[in-house]
């Protein structure tokens, strides 16, 4: 089953403790189509400006990535820029120049349609919105940030509304619900729609909620963590690719899901940018997979 995203595509720049990278491929469509590309064929559905450098098209036309979707808009594209702090789970957003992406309507393509399995990136729930009238699909997998849950919190609803699944960290948890308790945030979280609810924890893994259930999964014990952007992104794709390509949502392939998920996550954050996560293949997935079982069977 093939897996539609729809979301930014931009050039970052990213400083971390380890270094600084200019204008590299970046946005959560990349991360997301890089990932889910292990299991499934993507659809992209996202905006690049004249600028946009053809090798980053070339190095998604060497993967199972359709880019019938990625719209070429007079201009230049989103950028995005940020510095991490010692303490990786902190970073300041230094810039983000909207450009093309300031008149992105998403328009799906007939095959985009009538992929059973959708994630909605994060981008204006207006925009979210538009997607549900273009789609067929079955399965709807859904990330927003802070700017939204404060700016546009009645639109969000309305997304969430139509959603199976969001993956969320536990500050946006708090902020969506009020709740302090994530435990109890997860749960008025499921009431609001999705079914399931995927709290990710960085360092310290992540969550499951999926109805009356709850999943632990843990984090990769990594020595060096290089550049986390895109982390969430990167799980997001591997979740949705691997249920998408089991055409699955039971419990149990969720379980799976969330560790295929982690182990992608595991791999962007060791170099910047997307260069780990453009070399993996399906070697590297079952080694890593395997260490994970490892890790935390007891
Ligand atoms: P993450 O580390 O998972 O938050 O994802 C970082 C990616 O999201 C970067 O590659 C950015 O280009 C992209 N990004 C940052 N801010 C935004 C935004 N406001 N809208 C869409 N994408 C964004």
């Amino acid at each position: 089953m093939d897996v539609t995203v729809v979301g930014s595509v931009a050039l970052d720049t990213v400083e971390t403790p380890s270094g600084r990278i200019q204008d590299a491929l970046g946005g959560a469509a990349t991360f997301f189509a890089l990932a889910a590309s292990n299991y499934v064929p993507v659809h992209m559905v996202a905006v690049v400006g004249e600028d946009f450098p053809e090798e980053h098209l070339n190095l998604m036309k060497r993967r199972p990535i359709n880019l019938e979707g990625l719209q070429r808009a007079r201009g230049r594209t989103f950028r995005w820029s940020g510095r991490y702090h010692q303490d990786l789970n902190v970073r300041d957003t230094l810039d983000t120049q909207l450009n093309v992406f300031e008149h992105f309507h998403p328009e799906l393509p007939p095959a985009a349609r009538s992929a059973k399995y959708l994630f909605l990136g994060n981008i204006h729930p207006a925009l979210q919105l538009e997607v549900f009238e273009q789609t067929g699909a079955t399965f709807v997998g859904l990330d927003t940030m802070n700017i939204w849950i404060e700016g546009a919190p009645d639109t969000l609803k309305e997304v969430l509304r139509r959603v199976n699944a969001i993956i969320i960290n536990d500050a946006e948890l708090r902020q969506l619900t009020g709740e302090h308790n994530l435990i109890k945030g997860a749960r008025q979280l499921q009431k609001l729609g999705p079914s399931i609810v995927v709290l990710k924890k960085g360092e310290h893994g992540c969550l499951l909620f999926a109805g009356h259930e709850v999943f632990s999964a843990p984090a990769y014990p990594m020595p060096e963590v290089v550049d986390p952007t895109g982390a969430g992104d990167s799980f997001a794709g591997g979740f949705m690719g691997y249920l998408a390509g089991h055409d699955m949502t039971d419990t149990a392939t969720l379980r799976q899901a969330v560790i295929h998920g982690s182990v992608l996550a595991s791999f962007t954050c060791e170099r910047f940018g997307t260069e780990r996560l453009a070399e993996i293949g399906p070697q590297d997935i079952a080694a890593r997979y395997q260490a994970f079982r490892d890790l935390a069977t007891f």
